[in-house]
């Protein structure tokens, strides 16, 4: 746990958060400001504040985001219908909190490329 980080306050239960998935290594959460009808944040529950300072030892926990956010995905009925996962990374990349998180973005068609 990062003390001043957000998401950790989110994973420690410390800041309230509307739950979509929770398991020994990730939390998925709503979105509080929702790009689309259905908008998650999947995060680790160890903190790891972006992509780039992933280690080989995380290759696992980043796969295990996707699997996570797939299963959301399924379970609220957009699998087929379709759904964007996206990682933002960095100052051009546009990330704004410094835990890495996976966004799933589904329920409205998402254009290409993105702004
Ligand atoms: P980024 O721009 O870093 O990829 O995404 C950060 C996301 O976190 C944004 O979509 C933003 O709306 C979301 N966010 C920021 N603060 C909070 C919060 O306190 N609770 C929740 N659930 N989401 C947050
Ligand atoms: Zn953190």
């Amino acid at each position: 746990m990062s003390a001043d980080c957000l998401f950790c306050k989110i994973v420690a239960g410390k800041i309230p958060a509307t739950k979509v998935h929770d398991d020994a290594l990730c939390l998925g959460f709503l979105d509080i400001s929702p790009q689309a009808p259905l908008h998650a944040l999947f995060v680790p529950k160890r903190h790891l504040a972006t992509v780039g300072d992933a280690t080989t030892e995380d290759r696992e926990l980043l796969g295990h985001l996707m699997f996570a956010a797939t299963k959301v995905a399924r379970e609220k009925g957009v699998l087929d219908s379709g759904f964007r996962l996206v990682m933002n990374a960095n100052r051009d990349g546009g990330q704004t909190v410094f835990h890495v998180h996976l966004h799933l973005l589904a329920g409205r068609p998402l254009t290409w490329p993105p702004g």
